[in-house]
C-alpha cells in the first residue's frame, strides 16, 4: 500500500520532478535553434558571441539570451570536440545558471555541461571561474574545454600554482578561468596583501561553477586556507612564563589525565596575576580576564600543558638541544614535526633549549567564506542530495537531481557482513579472482592508504596483477583510472583517487581523442572520435559481455555520499555493472555504532565464521548510523564556521578598507579623520570629563602629544591658562597638526604625499591585522579554558573579539598618525646610507632567491619578508619612489632592479 506522501508524489510529482519539468520548454527552444546554428560558419559562431555580448551589455537579461547562447555553445562543442550536449546536459546547465547544484551522475558529462553556463555568464565580461579539485584537472579541462570557448571567441585561462605574476594575471583576465579551490583561495588572500590595484588577480567574484562540489564545499571545508610566516622573536616571554609555572601549587590548577586537559583554578589565576604583574608580563591594571590579556593567558595555558601533560622521554625527547616529538603509537621519533600555537616553544623553554621562532597566520579564510564572496555560485557533482541541507544552510544553494541521459543499469547488491576483517578480506580476494577469471574489470575501494596497501599485498600473494592508487599523483592516476575499465583490469583505490576521470569500458576514448586532436588540430573531431571508438569497439564488447565494471568496496565510509561516489564509478551512461560492499564487525563504522547489538542480531540471524550475512536490515541500520555521523560532522563544521564568521565580518571590513585606500585618489581626508580621532582620544585620556585642571596630568599630556602627533606645542602651559577647556585644546591641536601636515604635503608635492600616505596606511593595516589574527587564534583557545559553566564560548569569543577589533582600530589610527607626523624628506647623507644598504641587501637577496626557489612554501617570498615585523621607515620605502629623495643618476636604482637609476625609475620621459 502506498503511504499518503508516496501517493502524493505519484500524482503531483516531487519538487525535484517539477523543477526538471520546468526546464523542458527552454530545452525545446534550444533544440529548435539547432538547425539555424548548424548552418553558421565558424566565424558566424564568433560573430554570434559578439552580438550576444552587445545585447547583454545593452541590458538584455542573461535569461533571455540563454537559448541562443546555449545553442551556440552546443554547436561550438560539437564542431571542436565532436560532443553534442545531451538534453540532460542542457538541463543541468540551466540549473547551474540559476545558481544551483546539479547532481549529475559520474560519466554524464559535467565538464561539458559547465561550458554552457560559463559561456552564457561570461558574456557580461565579468569573468567566470570554473573550480576543480586538482591541478591536473584544471589543465585538462582548460585545455579540453578551451577549444570550445575558442571556437566561440572567448579566452580561457588556467590559474595554477608556481606561475609568474604576469601569467597568473593573464589567466584571471580571461573570460573563463579554470583553477583549483586552493589556488583561488590563496590568490584571494595574496590579493589582499598587495598595494597596487593593477597587481590584483581577482578583479571580481562574479560567478563560480564548482565541480565535485561536495568534495570542495564539504570535505575540504573543514580546513581553512592559511598563509603563514615566521613571527617576531618572543623567546623572552616564553622564558618568563616558564619561570612562573614551577611556582604553582596543586590548588592552582586541575589536571585531568584521561582527557589530557589541564586548567587553572580561580586561585591559580589570582596567583598568576600577581606573578605576571611583578615580572612585567601583564600590564598594571589588567586582569587575567581582560580581552587584552588574551595572548598572555594563552601562553600561560600552553606553559601549563607543557609542564603537566608532556613528559620528557615519553612524549618527546631532547636531542642535540632540540625537542623531538614521539609518535604515541609507534614510539618513533617524528623529526621535523612541531606542535602548534606556541606549545612547542613552551616545551623548549621548559627544557632550556633554544626557542625556535613560531609560524603565525598572516592571512586565512575558510572555503565557506571564500565561495560566499561570489555574486552567484553553482556546483556539480554525482553526489549532493544527501548533503542538501548543508548546501542550503551554509551556501544558499539548492540541489537538483538531473536525470541520467540513459537509465542506470548497474546492480547495487546488498551489503555482506563478516565477523572479522580478515574473513572479509579473504572473501573479497575470492570475489576479485572470480571476476578476473572472466575478464570483468574490478575497482576495489578502500578508505585509507594503509588498507589499500594491505589488500594489494593479498592480491599479489593470490597472483593477481593490479594497480594501486592513493590520490597522490593526480596525472599518472588519471591515466591508470582511465584504463581501469579495460578487460581484466584490477585497480585498488582510495576514495578520492582519480576523481574527475571517467572509467570507460574497454578504456578511455576521450584521452585518445584529445591526444589525436592535439597532434592534428585541423582534423575533424567527429571523424576522429568515430575512428577511435571503432578501434575500441571489440575491447568494449568483451567487457560488456563480462558484465561491465565491478565495484567492490571494503568498508562503508562515514558518509553515504562517498559510498555513492564509489558506486557511481560503475554503470555510466547506461552501461551494465554492479557494486557491492563487504563489511565486518571490526570496521570503524561498526565499532562506533554498537556492533555489540549488531553482533547479537547477526548471531540470531545465524552468522557463522567465514560466512557472510546479507540482509536488507543491515543496510538500513548502517545507513542510519552514517546519517548520524554525517549530522555530527555537519555540526562540527557549522560550529567552526560560526567562529570563522566572527572573523569574516572583520576581514571584510579590513579588506574593504584596503581596497578603498588603493582606489582613492586622495587620502588626506582619511588620515585627517584618523588624526582628529587620535586627538579626541588624547583629550579623553588626559582631560577626562567632569575633572578640573589641577587633576590633569599635563606633563604626560604634552609628552603624549609630542609622541603621537609629533607636535612640539606647549600643551602643559595651555592647560594652565585661565578658562581653558577641552574644546579650546582640541581646536588648537587640530590646527597645529593640520598646519604641520599641510607643510609636509607642500614639501613632498601632492602625488608623493598620496603615495606616502597610502604606503603608511596599508603597512599599518597589514601589520595590525596580522597581530589581530594571532590574538584571535589565542582567544579561541582561551575562551575554551575560560568557559565558566553557564557561558557560551562562542558568545564570549564574539564579544571579546569585537573589543579587540575596536582596540586594534584605535592603535591603527595612532600608528598612522604617528608615522605620518614623522615623515620628512631625506638628507643627502641619509640617501647615501640607504643606497649602500640597498646594495648589501641586494647581494643578500640573490642568496635568498636561490633558497626560495628550493623552498616550496605557499607564501610568496615578499609575504614572508613583510612578515618579519620590520615596517619600513616612513622616510624610505624601496617600493615608493617618492620616498627616495634624489638619487644620483649613475647610482643603482633604489627600487632594487639592479639597473642604474637613469635607466630605471629616473628615466627622463
Ligand atoms: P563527469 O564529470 O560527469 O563524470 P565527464 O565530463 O568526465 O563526466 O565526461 C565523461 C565522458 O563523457 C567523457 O569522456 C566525455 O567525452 C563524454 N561525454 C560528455 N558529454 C558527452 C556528449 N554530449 N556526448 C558524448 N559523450 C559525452
Ligand atoms: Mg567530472
Amino acid at each position: 500500500m502506498l503511504g499518503i506522501g508516496t501517493l502524493a508524489k505519484k500524482v503531483f510529482g516531487t519538487p525535484n520532478d517539477r523543477k526538471i519539468k520546468a526546464t523542458r520548454p527552454l530545452v525545446e527552444k534550444i533544440n529548435a535553434l539547432e538547425e539555424e546554428f548548424l548552418a553558421l560558419t565558424d566565424d558566424g559562431l564568433k560573430q554570434k558571441t559578439e552580438e550576444l555580448r552587445k545585447r547583454a551589455i545593452d541590458g538584455e537579461s542573461l535569461d533571455d539570451l540563454l537559448p541562443e547562447a546555449f545553442a551556440n555553445c552546443r554547436e561550438g562543442a560539437r564542431r571542436t570536440l565532436g560532443l553534442r550536449a545531451f538534453d540532460t546536459q542542457l538541463m543541468s546547465a540551466i540549473f547551474l545558471h540559476q545558481g544551483n547544484i546539479s547532481e549529475q551522475k559520474t560519466g554524464e558529462g559535467k565538464t561539458l555541461t559547465a561550458t554552457l553556463a560559463a559561456y552564457l555568464n561570461a558574456l557580461t565580461g565579468k569573468g567566470v571561474h570554473v573550480v576543480t579539485v586538482n591541478e591536473y584537472l584544471v589543465k585538462r579541462d582548460a585545455d579540453w574545454m578551451g577549444k570550445v570557448f575558442a571556437s566561440l571567441g572567448l579566452t580561457t585561462g588556467a590559474a595554477v600554482s608556481g606561475m609568474t605574476e604576469e601569467d597568473k594575471r593573464a589567466a584571471y583576465d580571461c573570460d573563463v578561468t579554470y583553477a583549483t579551490n586552493n589556488e583561488l583561495g590563496f590568490d584571494y588572500l595574496r590579493d589582499n596583501m598587495k598595494s597596487e590595484l593593477s597587481q590584483i588577480f581577482q578583479k571580481q567574484h562574479n560567478f563560480a561553477i564548482v565541480d565535485e562540489v561536495d568534495s570542495i564545499l564539504i570535505d575540504e571545508a573543514r580546513t581553512p586556507l592559511i598563509i603563514s610566516g615566521p613571527s617576531q622573536d618572543r623567546s623572552e616571554m616564553y622564558k618568563i612564563v616558564d619561570d612562573v609555572i614551577p611556582l604553582l601549587q596543586e590548588s592552582h590548577y586541575e589536571l585531568d589525565e584521561k582527557t589530557r586537559n589541564v586548567t587553572f583554578t580561580d586561585e591559580g589565576n589570582e596567583f598568576l596575576e600577581q606573578e605576571l604583574h611583578s615580572r612585567g608580563l601583564l600590564e598594571e591594571g589588567l586582569t587575567m580576564y581582560d580581552p587584552e590579556s588574551t595572548t598572555i593567558v594563552h601562553h600561560v595555558n600552553q606553559g601549563l600543558r607543557a609542564h603537566k601533560l608532556f613528559q620528557r622521554d615519553k612524549d618527546y625527547i631532547v636531542r642535540d638541544g632540540e625537542v623531538m616529538l614521539i609518535d604515541e603509537f609507534t614510539g618513533r621519533m617524528m623529526s621535523g614535526r612541531r606542535l602548534s600555537d606556541g606549545l612547542h616553544q613552551a616545551i623548549e623553554a621548559k627544557e632550556g633549549c633554544q626557542i625556535q621562532p613560531e609560524n603565525v597566520t598572516l592571512a586565512s579564510v575558510t572555503f565557506q567564506n571564500y565561495f560566499r564572496l561570489y555574486d552567484k555560485l553553482a556546483g556539480m557533482t554525482g553526489t549532493a542530495e544527501t548533503e542538501a541541507e548543508e548546501f542550503a544552510e551554509i551556501y544558499g544553494l539548492g540541489v537538483v537531481v538531473v536525470p541520467t541521459n540513459v537509465p542506470v543499469a548497474r546492480v547495487d547488491e546488498d551489503d555482506q557482513v563478516y565477523r572479522s576483517a580478515l574473513e572479509k578480506y579473504q572473501a573479497m580476494i575470492e570475489k576479485v579472482k572470480e571476476a578476473n577469471a572472466i575478464g570483468q574489470p574490478v575497482l576495489v575501494g578502500t578508505t585509507s592508504i594503509e588498507k589499500s596497501e594491505m589488500l594489494s599485498q593479498m592480491l599479489t600473494e593470490a597472483g593477481i596483477k593490479h594497480n594501486v592508487l592513493n590520490a597522490r599523483q593526480h596525472e599518472q592516476e588519471a591515466q591508470i583510472v582511465a584504463d581501469a575499465g579495460k578487460f581484466g583490469a584490477v585497480t585498488i583505490a582510495t576514495n578520492m583517487a582519480g576523481r574527475g576521470t571517467d572509467i570507460q569500458l574497454g578504456g578511455n576514448v576521450e584521452l585518445k581523442v584529445i591526444e589525436a586532436l592535439d597532434a592534428d588540430p585541423d582534423a575533424d573531431p567527429v571523424a576522429i572520435r568515430e575512428k577511435i571508438e571503432a578501434e575500441h569497439a571489440d575491447e568494449k564488447k568483451k567487457v560488456l559481455d563480462a558484465g561491465g565494471l565491478y565495484v567492490l568496496a571494503s568498508e562503508r565510509h562515514e558518509s553515504r555520499r562517498i559510498d555513492n561516489q564509489l558506486r557511481g564509478r560503475s554503470g555510466r551512461q547506461g552501461d551494465p555493472g554492479r557494486s557491492s560492499f563487504y563489511l565486518s564487525l571490526e570496521d570503524d563504522l561498526m565499532r562506533i555504532f554498537g556492533s555489540e547489538r549488531l553482533e547479537k542480531v547477526l548471531t540470531t540471524l545465524g552468522l557463522k565464521e567465514g560466512e557472510a550475512i546479507v540482509h536488507p536490515w543491515v543496510n538500513k541500520s548502517l545507513e542510519r548510523a552514517q546519517a548520524k555521523v554525517e549530522g555530527r560532522n555537519f555540526d562540527i563544521r557549522k560550529q567552526l564556521l560560526k567562529f570563522d564568521d566572527v572573523m569574516n565580518d572583520q576581514r571584510k571590513v579590513i579588506f574593504g578598507q584596503r581596497r578603498d585606500i588603493m582606489e582613492a585618489a586622495d587620502l588626506q581626508e582619511i588620515t585627517a579623520d584618523m588624526r582628529e580621532q587620535v586627538i579626541d582620544d588624547l583629550i579623553d585620556q588626559f582631560m577626562p570629563p567632569k575633572t578640573y585642571a589641577d587633576q590633569w596630568d599635563t606633563q604626560g599630556f604634552q609628552a603624549a602629544v609630542a609622541d603621537q602627533l609629533n607636535l612640539d606645542v606647549p600643551v602643559a602651559a595651555w592647560c594652565e591658562e585661565e578658562g581653558v577647556d577641552d574644546e579650546v585644546i582640541r581646536e588648537r591641536l587640530v590646527e597645529a597638526s593640520e598646519n604641520m601636515m599641510a607643510q609636509k604635503a607642500e614639501q613632498f608635492g601632492p602625488e608623493s604625499m598620496r603615495n606616502i600616505e597610502k604606503q603608511v596606511l596599508l603597512q599599518a593595516i597589514d601589520g595590525k591585522w596580522r597581530d589581530h589574527l594571532l590574538t584571535l587564534e589565542h582567544l579561541r583557545s582561551v575562551v575554551g579554558f575560560r568557559g565558566y559553566a553557564q557561558r557560551d564560548p562562542l558568545n564570549e569569543y564574539k564579544n571579546e573579539s569585537f573589543q579587540l577589533f575596536e582596540s586594534m582600530l584605535d592603535s591603527l589610527r595612532t600608528e598612522v598618525t604617528q608615522k605620518l607626523g614623522q615623515i620628512r624628506p631625506m638628507t643627502e647623507e641619509e640617501q647615501q646610507q640607504i643606497l649602500s644598504q640597498m646594495q648589501e641587501r641586494q647581494a643578500a637577496a640573490q642568496v635568498n632567491a636561490a633558497q626560495a626557489a628550493e623552498d616550496n612554501s605557499e607564501a610568496p617570498a615578499s609575504t614572508a619578508a613583510a612578515a618579519s615585523g620590520s615596517t619600513a621607515v616612513a622616510g624610505f620605502d624601496e617600493n615608493d619612489p617618492s620616498t627616495w629623495g634624489t638619487p644620483a643618476r649613475n647610482d643603482e636604482c633604489p627600487c632594487g632592479s639592479g639597473k642604474k637609476f637613469k635607466h630605471c625609475h629616473g628615466k627622463l620621459a
